[in-house]
């Protein structure tokens, strides 16, 4: 199967999750997570109508970027280290993974010298796994607000990656949880932070993820197939 034809499936599979969920498919987003996948594989999958796409390493992306020349948007999605932002600044309109303040300063830093404003996402691991990052769901809004008054980052919504369940629905509460933190940082009314998005749900689990609300679908192997590397 082609990228195309991936494609195609997944777009289905996510407007018939939202409109399970009675939800306008419009409003959920597929992120086509490329890490691993050569320039050439995101110019193919650009030329079948997908224009978003994640990155999770530093180095690799920043080698891909310049040789993808169709007009395509960029998410950084993965953990990041503050010594590596300034080699994405400027090229991703999204970061999901912000999971400490010092990470924050950092990027507020380096858009800052662009003279731009960055939008991101705090990342918390709310089964507390200690492989993966993110702030734990006690300490989120206390990040929330610290990151808020950072004059060049606009907090856009939350994302999570929950435990590996065998059974898609297993990851459910999680998602659910997500959003109801969401909810509860919306309702603190912090100046300059919104919480439109939400970035939940992989290959294996993105119709659980739109039936609790996400709005950013981050989705690698069900379009591009098993990762040659990493
Ligand atoms: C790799 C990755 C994905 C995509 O995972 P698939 O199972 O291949 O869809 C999504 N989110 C993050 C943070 C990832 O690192």
């Amino acid at each position: 199967m082609s990228i195309a034809d991936n494609l195609n499936i997944i777009r289905d599979r996510i407007a018939a999750a939202a409109l399970k969920a009675g939800r306008d498919p419009a409003t959920v987003r597929l992120v086509a997570v490329s890490k691993t996948q050569p320039a050439e594989v995101v110019a193919e999958a650009a030329r079948a109508g997908q224009f978003l796409f994640g990155e999770n390493y530093v180095q690799e992306f920043a080698a891909k970027v310049a040789d993808v020349k169709e007009p395509v948007e960029w998410h950084f999605i993965g953990s990041l280290q503050s010594n590596k932002v300034k080699y994405i600044a400027g090229l991703v309109t999204l970061i999901h993974s912000v999971d400490r303040l010092s990470l924050a300063e950092e990027i507020d830093r380096q858009w800052g010298k662009l003279g731009r404003s960055c939008d991101v996402l705090i990342q918390v691991n709310i089964a507390e796994e200690a492989t993966k990052s993110g702030t734990t769901s006690a300490g989120l809004l206390d990040l929330v607000r610290s990151v808020a008054g950072l004059s060049h980052i606009r907090v856009r919504g939350l994302m999570t990656m929950p435990p590996f369940f065998d059974d898609p629905e297993g990851a459910r509460p999680y998602f659910r949880e997500l959003r109801r933190l969401a909810g509860e940082i919306a309702a603190a009314g912090i100046p300059g932070v919104t919480m439109a998005e939400l970035s939940m749900g992989m290959s294996g689990d993105f119709e659980a993820a739109i039936a609790e609300g996400a709005t950013l679908v981050r989705i690698g192997t069900a379009v591009f197939g098993e990762r040659q590397y990493r």
